[in-house]
Formats: C-alpha cells, sequence, structure tokens
C-alpha cells in the first residue's frame, strides 16, 4: 500500500496552491519578484490592486500559460513548477480557469462544450459526463439551453456556460480572470451571482482577480492587495475595503469605488 497519504497528513494541511520565491521578467521587465503567495484549500481570494501589478501574470503561471524565470509552484501539495511536462499535463487538470473571453468552441452545442473534455481528457463515458453536464448547467441556470449553440447566447449566458464548462473538470481550485470585463454592464450581474452561488455550494477553491470591488467584498475570505508585483496587504474583505493599513491600498480604493 503507498505510504503517501498519510505522510501527507503527518505534514498538516498544505496550502492549495503555493508560489515561493517566483519571479517573472518579460524582456528587462521584473513582474514579479521572489513573490511567496499561498491559498489554503476552500478558501476564495481576490487579487486586487492597480493595472499591470502583475495579477494576471499569476493566474497565467498557474495555467501553465506562462513559466517563470525562478522560485516553485505547487498544487494540491504537487509540484508544478518546475516539473516534467507529463508531471505538469497531470498537475495542471487540478486547476479550471474562466477567461475575460468565453472561448467556447463555437461549432458545438452548449452540452457538448461541458461534455467534451471530461470525455476525451478524463475519459468519463458520454452518458456519465452528460448527466454531471446537466447538474452543472441547471447550477448556471441555463438548463433549458444544452441544444442551443454559443452564437444563440448572450454574453452573460455563454460566461456562465464556460463556468460549468470549468467545473466539469472537477479542478480544485477555480481561477477566474475578470469575467466580467467583457460583458455589457446589465449581463454583469447575472454571472456574479452564479459565482456566489458556486462559491456557497461547493468546497471549491477560488482565485479571482476582478475589478468588481463588491463582488470581491462579497464572495472573499481574503484579500489580497497587489502593487508592482508584491503584495502590499492581505486580509479578510472587511478589513482590507473598511480599513486599510496602507496608503497605497486606500488611494486604490477610493479611485476604483
Ligand atoms: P494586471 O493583471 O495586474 O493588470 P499583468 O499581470 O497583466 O497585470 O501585467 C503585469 C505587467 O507585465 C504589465 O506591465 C504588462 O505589460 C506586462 N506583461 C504581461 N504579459 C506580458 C507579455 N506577454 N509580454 C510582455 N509583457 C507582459
Amino acid at each position: 500500500m503507498s505510504k503517501q497519504p498519510a505522510d501527507r497528513l503527518q505534514a498538516g494541511p498544505a496550502p492549495l496552491v503555493r508560489l515561493e520565491r517566483v519571479t517573472k521578467r518579460f524582456g528587462d521587465q521584473t513582474v514579479l519578484d521572489h513573490l511567496d503567495f499561498s491559498v489554503e484549500a476552500g478558501r476564495h481570494v481576490t487579487l486586487i490592486g492597480p493595472s499591470g501589478s502583475g495579477k494576471t501574470t499569476i493566474l497565467r503561471l498557474l495555467m501553465t500559460l506562462l513559466k517563470p524565470d525562478e522560485g516553485t509552484i505547487t498544487v494540491a501539495g504537487d509540484r508544478l513548477f518546475p516539473a516534467p511536462e507529463r508531471q505538469i499535463r497531470e498537475v495542471r487538470k487540478k486547476i479550471g480557469m474562466v477567461f475575460q473571453q468565453f472561448n467556447l468552441f463555437p461549432n458545438m452545442t452548449v452540452l457538448r462544450n461541458v461534455t467534451e473534455a471530461p470525455v476525451t481528457v478524463l475519459g468519463l463515458s458520454r452518458d456519465e459526463a452528460e448527466a454531471r453536464a446537466r447538474e452543472l448547467l441547471d447550477l448556471v441556470g441555463l438548463a433549458d439551453k444544452c441544444d442551443a449553440r454559443p452564437s444563440q447566447l448572450s454574453g452573460g449566458q455563454q460566461q456562465r456556460v464556460a463556468i460549468a464548462r470549468a467545473l466539469a473538470m472537477r479542478p480544485r481550485v477555480l481561477l477566474l480572470d475578470e469575467v466580467t470585463s467583457a460583458l455589457d454592464p446589465e449581463l454583469v450581474a447575472g454571472v456574479l451571482d452564479v459565482l456566489r452561488d458556486i462559491a456557497r455550494s461547493t468546497d471549491i477553491t477560488m482565485l479571482c482577480v476582478t475589478h468588481e470591488m463588491n463582488f470581491a467584498r462579497d464572495i472573499s475570505d481574503q484579500v489580497l492587495m497587489f502593487d508592482s508585483g508584491r503584495v502590499i496587504e492581505s486580509g479578510p474583505p472587511e478589513q482590507i475595503f473598511g480599513d486599510a493599513e496602507h496608503e497605497r491600498t486606500r488611494e486604490f480604493l477610493s479611485a476604483v469605488l
């Protein structure tokens, strides 16, 4: 029998996502400089801060769309970076992401968009994948749109399909990158309501980058304020939004609220 689970228990509850001394440069610009940062399982963490402060870069590193120049990244106790390609592909399955642009497959029905990866990547039977997809489409309020094509849906509905599609892979952590930025204002609330429901009704860990401060306040257990690639302040939302310690945080919030 493998000794691994007992060893892990003895080691105590490791954070679900851990970045240690992560550095990322673009040319001669150092965007993240030896960043340490971790997210515990089940937490809903929001990254806020000025544009260009490195928030999206963190999500892209976790999605393995970018590689760090230095440092280590661990997800659920397994090394994501540095690691051999095969391990990166395995660990990467623990992470789901929803982007600003929904990136649905235009030629597939809504149901097929949600079942495709679970069948081809996770090896679920089509029946199993469809049953799960129907539950998730119900969760995001689109049970009646299974047979529609993405082009027949509003932007808000497409984004809700993208959320169901990400959850269908049963990720341990869901990354949300400004998921309402591309939506018409009247469609934003529906998407945020769905995410609030998911945060309340599932034990999924969430890491969000958002400009929607009310959403950040509402959904987060922890808010991290970024500036120039560093976390300058972190705490529960009532502290960050009500009683921020740093002048820079207060300035940022007064400009965006
Ligand atoms: P935020 O999400 O906080 O707005 P980003 O992580 O998107 O910030 O960007 C941080 C910095 O890195 C910015 O100065 C941006 O111009 C730069 N940057 C991001 N991606 C790239 C890239 N692919 N090539 C060059 N520079 C980039």
